[in-house]
């Protein structure tokens, strides 16, 4: 039987980009092409280089699942080393040939049947099918304080470091404690002459080990039996399970274990209490996104770091001045204020059938079909998209399963089943209208906090239910939301 042959464009070259790359290749997808906008793969690990960046997910489980890595030099991965893990895999998998670097997307949109794309720098395309794996937390958010442009010393954002600025024996302020700012502050307490922590609202702290490995263990994993056993994959699976639980019913004990574990973090990491006060949040933990640290509070505890919890006033010519009056004299001002997690694909215009922008369907906010499609968009799928999973656990595992999805979708346009698929509206608002029902009972919405997981509603923008559920939707579509019988069994043993 002959098979169409699929045009498939990927947008974005970071993690899940390359994961379409190298699955599409696997597949016979012999006319697909990668559009990146910058002049590396890497994606989020390629923008940020900030010192002491660092996944809080372990090691040997930040990797795809096909291709292992030995070399991990701790047990909490290195962003320099994932960013070379992330190289080496694409020239290994011949990923490097189907990207066109220095190429962003300016504008997609759906006509006669294709996606018509145009890049900033005059290129166009066309393609059967669009990928969307252009990461999430990708446009810096900068703070809304005055005075910035007055600053005389160096100002940037995390995700923006500039590396020709000193650091060594500087005064620097660091503004925003999210999981960046507390890596920030591990780093450069002990370098700076002097650290000022900006701290608008108190996190809690996971505490986490982050030891190394030695030479003799990194060689023995190079066996696949020894880090097979090592990474033990059921306990993995059962702590991302657990988490789920946790956020998505506090009342749990596997909730309850995790509170357990931040504030016996705070009492009994921080000596003097006036500190440990103002460093102790009235909201419950896991109700912001959760930070792992192994050394925060010993940090902050370092006699040339402060933790400044007065509200910034303004920014001037020769430091912060907060709300008290005081001016506190820096050399250097880092945001760590985070993304605007809102924009995914945008500010590209995306155009859909019969006119329909992406920015009109998101005007309220972002939401696709199991976080993957989106009615009256055909054929553009998401990796990593609105709503999905997020959590401590990895964004790989994410891509992989919504990849298994994805593929079967792809391979009923390749059988010529249909010419395009995009889910329906009903099937698209009842997932939605579920999710919102179900997002309202996690620790998100109940624990009374704000932060980046949050939509302009006040709802969580995240999968509300456990990683089990989130796995088996990903094992087959429901046909019948893309208006399709299921395939038969003859179909299925072509995919397979
Ligand atoms: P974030 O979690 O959004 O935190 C932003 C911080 O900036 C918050 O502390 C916020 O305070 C503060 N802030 C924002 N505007 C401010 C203002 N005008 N004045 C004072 N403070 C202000 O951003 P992030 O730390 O960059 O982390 C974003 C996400 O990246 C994480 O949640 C995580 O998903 C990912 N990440 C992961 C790792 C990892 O280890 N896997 C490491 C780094 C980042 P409020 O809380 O008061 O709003």
């Amino acid at each position: 039987m002959t098979t169409r042959e699929l045009k498939v464009v990927v947008l974005g070259a970071g993690m899940a980009g390359m994961l379409a790359g190298i699955q599409l290749q696997k597949r016979g997808y012999r006319n697909a092409v990668i559009y990146e906008k910058a002049d590396r793969v890497g994606g989020t690990w390629r923008e940020n280089t900030y010192p002491g960046l660092t996944c809080d997910v372990p090691s040997h489980f930040y990797t795809y699942s096909f291709e292992r890595n030995p070399d991990w030099t701790r047990h909490l991965p290195p962003g320099p080393e994932i960013q070379s893990y992330f190289e080496r895999t694409a020239a290994k998998y011949g990923v490097l040939d189907m990207i066109r670097f220095n190429e962003e997307a300016e504008s997609a949109e759906w006509r006669d049947g294709k996606w018509q794309l145009q890049f900033k720098s005059g290129h166009s395309d066309t393609a059967d099918v669009l990928i969307a794996a252009t990461g999430v937390l990708h446009q810096p958010r900068y703070p809304d304080i005055p005075g910035a442009d007055d600053f005389r010393g160096a100002i940037f954002h995390s995700a923006r470091w500039d590396h020709s600025v000193a650091l060594d024996g500087k005064r620097i302020g660091v503004i925003g404690n999210g999981s960046t700012g507390v890596q920030i502050i591990s780093a450069l307490a002990g370098r700076a002459a002097h650290l000022e922590h900006y701290q608008r609202t108190p996190q809690w702290i996971m505490p986490v080990e982050n030891g190394e490995f030695s030479e003799e263990e990194r060689a023995a994993f190079r066996d696949p039996e020894v880090l097979n056993r090592v990474m033990n994959h059921d306990e993995y699976m059962a702590a991302v399970e657990a988490y789920t639980q946790a956020v998505t019913n506090v009342d749990s004990p596997e909730a309850q274990e995790m509170i357990k574990a931040c504030v016996d973090n705070l009492e009994q990491s921080v000596r003097d209490p006036e500190l440990r006060e103002r460093l102790r949040p009235n909201h419950t933990p896991l109700c912001k996104r959760l930070i792992f640290s192994p050394d925060y509070y010993e940090a902050i505890q370092h006699p040339n770091a402060d933790l400044v919890t007065t509200g910034i006033e303004r920014i001037e010519a020769n430091g912060i001045r907060t709300r008290d009056g005081e001016l506190h004299e820096l050399d250097v001002i880092v945001y760590a204020t985070g993304f605007h997690a809102d924009a995914f694909m945008r500010p590209m215009q995306i155009t859909g059938a019969g006119g329909v922008t992406l920015q009109d369907y998101w005007a309220d906010k972002p939401r696709a079909y199991l976080a993957i499609s989106m009615p009256d968009f055909p054929n553009l799928f998401m990796l990593n998209g609105p709503n999905g999973p997020v959590g401590n656990f990895s964004l790989i595992d994410i891509a992989e399963n919504q990849w298994i999805y994805i593929d079967q979708l792809l391979e009923r346009l390749r059988q010529g089943d249909c010419d395009a698929l995009a889910p329906s509206h009903a099937a698209t608002e009842a997932f939605e209208a579920a999710r919102v029902e179900a997002a309202r009972n996690t620790v998100w919405f109940k624990g009374g906090c704000s932060s980046w997981y949050l939509d302009k509603e006040g709802i969580p923008s995240s999968w509300p239910w456990n990683f089990e559920r989130f796995v088996s939707e990903m094992a087959e579509p429901d046909w019948a939301a893309f208006g399709l019988p299921s395939p038969t069994a003859d179909d299925q043993s072509r995919v397979a």
